[in-house]
């Protein structure tokens, strides 16, 4: 079974990607910040990665470049998660390496279209 990791400080958000990604038939693991998120990726590659960018610690662009830097997650489709895109922040994200970028309150149907 595919496996996401979802990355966010608050535990709402990530249960609802979490109830949106399993209803898609993904087997979903969880990070609360992006120390753990490097770990638990480092340790087991998932095959998708939902990454907030505002986190205590560690923000988004922190931890995404750190994942990066690793051969076996160079090209794992990591998206950002934000809930304050301005202008210029998609091309930002995407410049530092994101795979795409999702502005919150993320609905389902936006979630699964941007991934397929
Ligand atoms: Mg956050």
């Amino acid at each position: 079974m595919r496996r996401a990791l979802v990355v966010d400080d608050s535990a709402s958000n990530r249960e609802l990607l979490r109830t949106i990604l399993e209803h898609a038939g993904w087997t979903v693991e969880e990070a609360g910040n992006g120390l753990a998120a490097v770990e638990m990726a480092t340790a087991r590659p998932p095959e998708l990665m939902l990454l907030d960018i505002q986190m205590p610690g560690m923000d988004g662009y922190e931890t995404l470049r750190a994942l990066r830097g690793q051969a076996a997650l160079a090209a794992t489709p990591i998206y950002a998660i934000t809930a304050y895109a301005m202008e210029g922040d998609v091309e930002r994200g995407l410049a530092a390496g994101f795979t795409g970028y999702l502005t919150k309150p993320l609905t389902r149907r936006q979630l699964l279209a941007a991934l397929s």
